[in-house]
């Protein structure tokens, strides 16, 4: 395993070999996509974000006037992406995916579990459907679902999260059940430039060695999380799969989040998930318009549940700090 930053490679005999110009293919971007492939059980390529391996889907597979089934309370950032695609004639539909998608589709387009309301595709519902059906299996992991093997036509990850783990690389992938699917995703990916970069594939080959032991010990700690979260007074309702780190409580409301985001001493205020520290954010602050003000994602971390718990604890206690009250007295 080693960085190729090469941007050429030279001709033999006047002939381009299987490497030539970098936004063709690179060593580490094919090395890493082997890697994927063997995960999902398909064919992989790799893009230079989640964001950008949905693009690529949409582009390639659906034209002005196509209409997607899209898994209510997905992440929120591809319903984003749909609304900016709907100048260029794209249409989206929100469904309920514990049910089957509505029959006028042309994609349907699953969450497993969904970011951040932790709920699992029905997938049978879904491979019955005509339309080719996509899961962004991102929060599971090839560890706890293999979407190809139960009539998928595409998994797409966003490597950022827990494939590459460590919070350091931006990456996305689709994995395809068709060789011709991963040829045309090959095309269009070269024709408009959206391929990752060597160096962040490389993170991503590294991250892909741990992938297994991180999510089995995030899973773990999750899950004895969700369960002293759900006994917590003042935690209103805990969702969580049963599978990998992610999961989100709701406090009372916007004040209380907040008192919980600024307590946290262990666990970091930030975005994003699936790193091997434990990040908590309010994720009304970018999407208030469907998730309630007091909902918190946390995606869990490798460290000791004790201590996150801990910290949990102390960021949940809501009474006043009486400690200098009696001096003011
Ligand atoms: N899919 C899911 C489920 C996500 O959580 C995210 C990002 O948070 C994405 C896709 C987008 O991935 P990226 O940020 O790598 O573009």
């Amino acid at each position: 395993m080693s960085v190729d930053r090469s941007t050429i490679w030279p001709y033999r005999d006047a002939e381009p070999g299987e490497f030539y110009y970098q936004r063709y293919a690179h060593p580490t971007g094919v090395e890493a996509e082997h890697a994927l492939g063997r995960l999902d059980g398909g064919r992989a390529l790799l893009f230079a974000s989640g964001t950008a391996a949905a693009t690529a889907v949409v582009l390639a597979y659906l034209s002005p006037g196509d209409t997607i089934a899209l898994a209510e309370g997905a992440y929120f950032g591809t319903s984003v992406l749909f609304d900016e695609l709907e100048r260029w004639g794209l249409r989206y539909v929100e469904f309920d995916q514990t049910e089957a998608p509505p029959e006028r589709a042309d994609l349907v387009w699953l969450e497993a579990p969904s970011n951040p309301f932790l709920t699992m595709p029905d997938l049978e519902a879904a491979a019955a459907h005509p339309a080719p059906v996509l899961v962004d299996a991102t929060a599971a992991t090839p560890v706890f679902l293999r979407p190809l093997e139960r009539g998928a036509d595409f998994v797409l990850h966003s490597a950022t999260k827990y494939l590459a783990g460590h919070d350091n690389a931006l990456l996305g992938v689709v994995v395809c059940q068709r060789e011709d699917d991963a040829a045309r995703l090959h095309e269009l990916r070269t024709r408009t430039g959206i391929g990752a970069a060597p160096d962040p594939a490389y993170l991503l080959l590294r991250g892909l060695e741990t992938l297994e032991v991180r999510v089995r010990r995030q899973t773990e700690t999750a899950t004895d999380l969700a369960r002293r979260l759900r006994e917590h007074p003042a935690v209103l309702m805990v969702r969580y799969a049963g599978i990998g780190g992610l999961l989100s409580f709701d406090v009372a409301g916007a004040e209380e989040a907040r008192h919980v985001e600024t307590s946290l001493r262990v666990i970091t205020n930030a975005t994003s998930l699936g790193g091997v520290h434990s990040v908590l954010e309010a994720r009304a602050r970018w999407e208030p318009e469907r998730v309630p003000p007091g909902l918190l994602r946390l995606s869990v971390g490798l460290e000791s549940p004790e201590e996150l718990w801990a910290d949990l604890e102390k960021a949940l206690d809501f009474r006043p700090n009486v400690s200098g009250s009696s001096a003011a007295e």
